[in-house]
């Protein structure tokens, strides 16, 4: 993604980019509300292609992130799958 377009992301810049992914958002939201499931495929790899975008902007390794944050195993319960009770 970073060589694809990081160029046209640094020129539009973090406001406007943002400003993709969260119309992205949107569009993914009215996909599954619409039980479209073509559409949910295509708006999952729009959000994540633009989340992705931001990060290369922002300098952030994703692999690493990821890792760091979701390891193999919750980071809240410790186990895998994840048993934590919803909303806590
Ligand atoms: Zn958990």
């Amino acid at each position: 993604m970073k060589e694809l377009y990081y160029e046209k992301d640094k020129a539009r810049g973090e406001t406007k980019t943002l400003a993709w992914l969260k119309g992205e958002v949107k569009e993914l939201t009215d996909a599954v509300m619409k039980n479209d499931e073509k559409a949910v495929g295509e708006e999952v790899a729009d959000v994540v292609a633009w989340a992705l975008s931001v990060a290369n902007l922002k300098g952030v390794d994703v692999e690493k992130a990821l890792l760091e944050k979701y390891p193999n195993l919750c980071g809240y319960c410790g186990k895998n799958p994840c048993v934590c009770e919803e909303g806590k």
